[in-house]
């Protein structure tokens, strides 16, 4: 390659490595490798608006998901609820500083960061007020990614672990639903966002 100008009408398979040359695609359009069947690039449709909406529902659903009770228990004949931050409170409590913090950090801290993080990249995007703190802005969430299933592990461990300090009868209460849905629409959030078009027009704009 002699010149940069055509290093970046470039574009690697992320499986398999093949280089091929940039595809020009319309919304709704995708990329596939020849050599190994994978997507190479997409064009979502309607990624900025799609992608908003969900930041915005998974930020209302935010709070009835860490406060509302994700579960009853019976504890000596009482009924007790206990919601997402008190089963980290209970755990605390018993000495588990670790498992409190690993879930305090994948259950709450990650999906908060990321589902606002999101919601201002679209809102910028959306309200066509790009800057190139932007671009540092949408480096940092994209490296979130890899931590963005944990969540769903992490309410997992919380609930066994729960059950196993308190050996209680469980019930599943209103703050799993508004939890499940808190789940759903971040991860709606972060799909429905292309990434690809979001790096492209960053770079067009602020990187020479
Ligand atoms: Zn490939």
């Amino acid at each position: 390659m002699t010149n940069s100008a055509n290093k970046e009408q470039l574009i690697a398979c992320q499986q398999c490595d093949a280089l091929y040359e940039k595809p020009e695609l319309k919304q709704g359009q995708s990329a596939k490798c020849t050599r190994c069947g994978s997507t190479i690039e997409e064009r979502k449709v309607n990624s900025i608006e799609r992608s908003f909406h969900w930041s915005l529902a998974g930020i209302m659903l935010l709070v009835p998901a860490i406060l509302l009770p994700i579960m009853g228990v019976t504890l000596a004949g009482q009924y007790h609820h206990a919601s997402l931050l008190d089963c980290i409170v209970v755990l605390i409590d018993r000495g588990f500083f670790m498992i409190a913090t690993l879930v305090f950090l994948f259950a709450i801290a990650v999906p908060v960061v990321r589902l606002f993080g999101a919601f201002y990249i679209t809102y910028s995007f959306k309200f066509n007020k790009l800057k190139p703190s932007l671009l540092y802005f949408f480096r940092a969430f994209h490296h979130l990614d890899n931590w963005a299933m944990l969540n769903v592990f992490m309410l997992g461990i919380v609930v066994s672990m729960y059950k196993l300090l308190d050996d209680t009868e469980l019930s599943v209460n209103m703050g799993l639903l508004a939890f499940i849905l808190w789940l759903i629409s971040s991860t709606m959030a972060s799909s429905a966002l292309d990434q690809d078009y979001i790096w492209q027009k960053l770079e067009d704009e602020f990187v020479d």
